[in-house]
């Protein structure tokens, strides 16, 4: 079956279903192979940003993203938010940094801590309001597209888990681009839909004509507009004007999972085979503006 609607990397309207959820559809292009959620049958309603959005939907994250995250040891997000940072330092030096969709503002400010100069921004006017009271962060609600800063003035943009809530990847990157000084840097982690996981709920899915939909309609969520791929990403930053520096896979925490114990040990064992294999869940890139 095919729809008309347009292809937010390739602008071809030749898509097909990917998956028929109750509630919407997943679709694949015909032509570069991106797959999205078909953005025509919801409204995209930034209400649901709300604290709820973080202290209920993800309870065993919240510690990470409050103030008191100080407090914790070994937190394996804080730990790899340090990574990422230890490792944009190689290559770019501490200047003015953009994250955009800051939530809380917890990178930020450990960020700010290492000696960069930082500002954020989100569409959620709860995390924008915590990130100001709790970090004194410069924080705001906007997005690239409408954020009030001259052009050519950041030294990096970082996004994390954020490009693929958005309703065009195309857009924000360019948006990012046009922010961004010369040879400036992007800091981009997001999910991978031929991830294992994502790979077996669509074998699970597609075996059981639909009836078995649930782990799909995790690994497929509604709230993102987009299901990218390393490779996807890659098509993305040539059309967009960047040039990789660095790739990496990483992976939600298992202690992070927001499951039973069961389903929290199936989930570890496929995260081993993610491993073994090379198609975890997560990665990253750092990508600079040519
Ligand atoms: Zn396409």
């Amino acid at each position: 079956m095919e729809f008309q609607v347009k292809c937010d990397l390739c602008s071809s309207k030749q898509s097909s279903v990917l998956f028929n959820f109750p509630e919407y559809r997943v679709l694949s292009c015909g032509s570069c192979g991106l797959v999205f959620t078909d953005s025509s049958v919801y409204s995209r309603d930034l209400e649901i940003y709300s604290g709820d959005y973080y202290k209920k939907k993800y309870p065993k994250r919240y510690d990470s993203y409050t103030a008191d995250y100080r407090k914790l040891e070994n937190d394996s997000i804080i730990n790899n938010y340090t990574n990422l940072l230890e490792q944009l330092e190689k290559f770019s030096a501490k200047g003015k940094m953009l994250d955009v969709g800051c939530a809380t503002g917890v990178f930020l400010d450990i960020a700010r801590e290492r000696g960069w100069e930082v500002q954020g921004i989100d569409v959620s006017k709860y995390a924008v309001h915590y990130a100001r009271k709790n970090f004194g962060l410069k924080a705001s609600v906007a997005t690239i597209e409408n954020l009030k800063a001259p052009d050519s003035y950041f030294d990096v943009i970082t996004l994390h888990e954020v490009i693929e809530h958005v309703p065009s990847m195309k857009s924000v990157l360019k948006g990012a681009r046009k922010k961004l000084k010369k040879n400036g840097l992007l800091l981009l982690t997001t999910i991978d839909s031929s991830s294992l996981i994502s790979q077996l709920s669509g074998m699970l899915y597609h075996s059981t004509l639909g009836k078995i939909n649930s782990p799909a309609q995790k690994c497929f969520q509604l709230q993102h507009t987009f299901h990218p791929t390393p490779e996807i990403m890659r098509l993305y930053f040539k059309e967009t004007g960047f040039k990789e520096e660095w790739f990496n896979r990483s992976e939600i925490p298992v202690d992070k999972l927001q499951e039973g114990p069961l389903m929290t040990l199936v989930i570890g064992a496929i995260y081993l085979l993610q491993k073994l294999t090379g198609k975890t869940f997560l990665f990253e890139f750092i990508a600079r503006k040519v």
